[in-house]
Formats: structure tokens, C-alpha cells, sequence
């Protein structure tokens, strides 16, 4: 018997569905007992994924305290070399390869090419700013993982997802994002998210989610870091230093989780929420200090993309802040 597609496809009904990309896939809600109990149209969902807690590597600040942790790995990826870097995979102008760095961008298709390489700007200036403190050295790609506890099997996932943070359920009315998304319509009654790429995942809400009137507006922007190996962006700018001051950003929070909390605390004790010693925004863009917030968070946030590329200001805190940074971030990383 002769292949047949046409006949194949009409007899398969289920396989005219179109899996080119060109047809928005998962653009239903999950099916949560809500949604089905309204009749709204879903997707069957799997299990709430629940990251697991990475085991840190063996840095002597980790040895130290008497954790458990796993050795340092013996890097086995293409530019590997006893701590001699590869051409190309050494410093701020080397590989900028995700694969390399252990960066997971998902879901497939929601990065654009733009916010990817900004993303990864951020992530390779960072690794080599690791690689550069006495005692880590490496290429950036293994400073980058070794800092943050990053294996093969345990990536660090930068999630795109309109969703996040303005527009979080309220964990009292049992919300979760799938339901949040159908109450975001705009004034006018047509949907407040358009991105026809954006899958919603079925989750607890975070704790700290409250309903707000930015909320109900639906007005997504930024981005919320889950932990020290998930974050999820809903908007990046296509400029490539404040796309690349964002994820820098973002990753100032994901380290402070890595180190359990003691990044933010130990800044505050010695400088509080002071951010005369930041470079300053200009015309209002968010460009060297990313969420302007005097929390304790963010300023630390901020500082941390100080720390990656060394802009401060030349003032009494800046010339303060930044030796002061220099010992703190070292002494942090290596244990010294
Ligand atoms: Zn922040």
C-alpha cells in the first residue's frame, strides 16, 4: 500500500493538529478543578512541579560549615582544562553558549533571540567577574556554575512568563495562575496577555501573592526570582546593557538565596539602604539601579550588578562600597 498522506491525515483527525509553531500550543489554561468546574476550555495538567533543593558544591565557605555538599566537578565540557581557560570560553568576551553555562531558557520558543543574548550577556560577565576572585579562577562558564551549584541535571532555569509576579494568584482564594489569567482582561474586555507562545504552568501560588489592584489591571513587568536556580522574566528591554542589567539584576537574587540570605543582610549592616554609591539611572530608564525599591532586596540586587562591572559612584558611600564589596563578595565565595 502506497503512503497516502492526505488519506493518513483524514483519518487521523488528531494529527491536524499543526506542531509547526505557527499554531499557539498550550495557550489553554490548565485544568485545575476550578477552570473545569466553570467550563472553560483546558489543558489536562501534569503534577505541580516542585523544584528541588540543589546540594551545594564543596566551596570552602559550604566545607566550612559542615554541610553536605558534593565535590567540585572536574569539568568534562568542550574548553575544559585544568582551570586554563579554552580559547574563547575565558572572560567577558568568550562563549556566551547557555549549554555551557548550564542556563535552561524555557519554554521553547518564548525567548526572542534579543533577550536571549542580553540574558546571556549578564550571565558570562558575571561568570568571569566569578573567575576573576583569587581562589575560583576557571573559565566563566565554570566559575558561573561552581558559584552557583550548577550541574547538568540541575540547571539554572530563566522561565518566560507574562504571569509572573504582578499577576500571581491569591493563595487564601486558592487562585492559581490559570485562573488569574482568565480575570486579566483589560478595560475593554479583550485578554490583558496576547503572547501567544506563553505557557502557563499549574502551581501552588507563592505565599507572599496578594491580590492588587496591579494585579486586576494585569500590567506583568520585570521579573520574580523563585531561588537560587529559577528565575522568571515578563518582560526584558531589548537594549542590550538594560536587558543585560536585568538578568544581572535578577541573578544578585538568585545569589542571595544560594548563600541562604547572608548577601542582603550583610550589605544592609554596613551600609543600610543607602544607594548614593550605585550608578544612577538616567531620564528615568532603569538602567544601573533596576527596581529603585529601598528594600533591602533590591538595593542589595542592585548592588550586586555594581559589584559585576564595577560601576559606582565617586562619591563618600561609593568609595566606600565598592573595596568594601570587593572583600565581601570574595570572602563570601571562597571562605577566606
Ligand atoms: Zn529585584
Amino acid at each position: 500500500m502506497s503512503f497516502n498522506s492526505w488519506l493518513y491525515v483524514y483519518a487521523n483527525p488528531i494529527n491536524l493538529t499543526d506542531p509547526s509553531g505557527m499554531t499557539p500550543q498550550g495557550s489553554l489554561p490548565p485544568c485545575s478543578p476550578m477552570i473545569m468546574q466553570a467550563g472553560i476550555p483546558c489543558q489536562p495538567t501534569t503534577p505541580p512541579f516542585t523544584p528541588p533543593l540543589p546540594l551545594p558544591y564543596c566551596l570552602p565557605i559550604v566545607v566550612n560549615q559542615g554541610l553536605p555538599c558534593i565535590p567540585l566537578p572536574c569539568p568534562s565540557l568542550p574548553g575544559a582544562g585544568g582551570g586554563t581557560p579554552a580559547p574563547g570560553n575565558g572572560g567577558g568576551g568568550g562563549s556566551q553558549d547557555p549549554v555551557l553555562f548550564g542556563i535552561d531558557f524555557t519554554p521553547e520558543g518564548a525567548w526572542t533571540a534579543i533577550h536571549k543574548n542580553n540574558a546571556m550577556a549578564g550571565v558570562a560577565a558575571l561568570g568571569a567577574r566569578f573567575a576573576a576572585i583569587p581562589g575560583i579562577g576557571g573559565t566563566a562558564w565554570s566559575a558561573f556554575r561552581n558559584v552557583f551549584g550548577i550541574t547538568d541535571t540541575d540547571k539554572m532555569k530563566f522561565e518566560w512568563n507574562v504571569l509572573c509576579e504582578n499577576c500571581r494568584g491569591d493563595k487564601d482564594k486558592n487562585y492559581t495562575q490559570a485562573i488569574m489569567y482568565e480575570k486579566c482582561k483589560n478595560a475593554d474586555g479583550t485578554q490583558g496577555f496576547d503572547d501567544p507562545h506563553t505557557v502557563y504552568e499549574f502551581r501552588p501560588p507563592p505565599k507572599k501573592a496578594k491580590p492588587t489592584s496591579e494585579t486586576l489591571n494585569c500590567k506583568p513587568g520585570g521579573a520574580y526570582t523563585h531561588n537560587s536556580h529559577w528565575i522568571e522574566f515578563a518582560t526584558m528591554s531589548d537594549d542590550p546593557v538594560i536587558g543585560r542589567n536585568h538578568a544581572v539584576h535578577e541573578l544578585g537574587h538568585a545569589f542571595n538565596g544560594r548563600f541562604s540570605g547572608n548577601p542582603v543582610t550583610g550589605l544592609y549592616s554596613a551600609f543600610g539602604t543607602d544607594r548614593s554609591g550605585l550608578c544612577p539611572n538616567e531620564n528615568g530608564v532603569l538602567k544601573w539601579q533596576q527596581n529603585t525599591a529601598d528594600t533591602q532586596g533590591e538595593v542589595w540586587a542592585d548592588t550586586f550588578l555594581a559589584w559585576t562591572f564595577s560601576c559606582y559612584t565617586d562619591s563618600p558611600t561609593g568609595r566606600d562600597l565598592q573595596p568594601w564589596m570587593e572583600d565581601y563578595m570574595a570572602g563570601l565565595i571562597t571562605g577566606g
